[in-house]
Parts: C-alpha cells; structure tokens; sequence
C-alpha cells in the first residue's frame, strides 16, 4: 500500500508525501539535488528509496521502512524528513 505518493503543492516546494499507519515520509522535491547524488539511497538498508529519471528521491515501498531517520540525517540538503 501506498506506493503511490500524494502529490502537493506547499509554497514553490514541490511535496512528496508517503505514509502508512507508523511513518510518514516528505520529501522536498525542489530541495533534492538529484543527479547522481542518491546518499538517501545508499544509506536506506531495507532500500526504501529509489531516484527517479531526475535522480530525485522518491521512495519504492514506505511499508518497509524502519523508520532509522538515516535518510533525513544523511540528507546534505535537508529534503527528506520523517514523522
Ligand atoms: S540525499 Fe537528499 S539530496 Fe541526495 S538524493 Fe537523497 S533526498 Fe536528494
Ligand atoms: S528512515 Fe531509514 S528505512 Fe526509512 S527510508 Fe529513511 S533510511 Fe530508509
């Protein structure tokens, strides 16, 4: 469930929203370098997130999710953040 985002817009910043009953999951699009940088990939171990043909983050399956916010401390850009 939930694969597919909601899609917002909050200010200029283009939001992606993902959530399940445990996590929910934003990413700034706008704020995400993309292009080759994918930290947030790398260091997601149950490989959550994937990059689209922009290299932005989006993320593959929210339900395995661990919740380990390494992806929101990783993040150089502060795009992505977990509640
Ligand atoms: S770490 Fe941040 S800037 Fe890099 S791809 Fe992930 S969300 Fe984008
Ligand atoms: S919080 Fe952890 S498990 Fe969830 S997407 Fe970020 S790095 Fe992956």
């Amino acid at each position: 469930m939930s694969e597919s985002p909601a899609h917002h817009r909050a200010g200029a910043d283009s939001l992606r929203v993902y959530a399940n009953d445990a996590v929910t999951l934003e990413i700034k699009e706008d704020w995400c370098k993309g292009d080759g940088c994918e930290i947030c990939v790398e260091v997601c171990a149950p490989k959550s997130l994937a990059v689209d043909a922009r290299g932005k983050a989006v993320v593959v399956d929210i339900d395995t999710c661990s919740k380990c916010l390494r992806c929101e401390i990783m993040c150089p850009d502060f795009a992505i953040s977990l509640r």
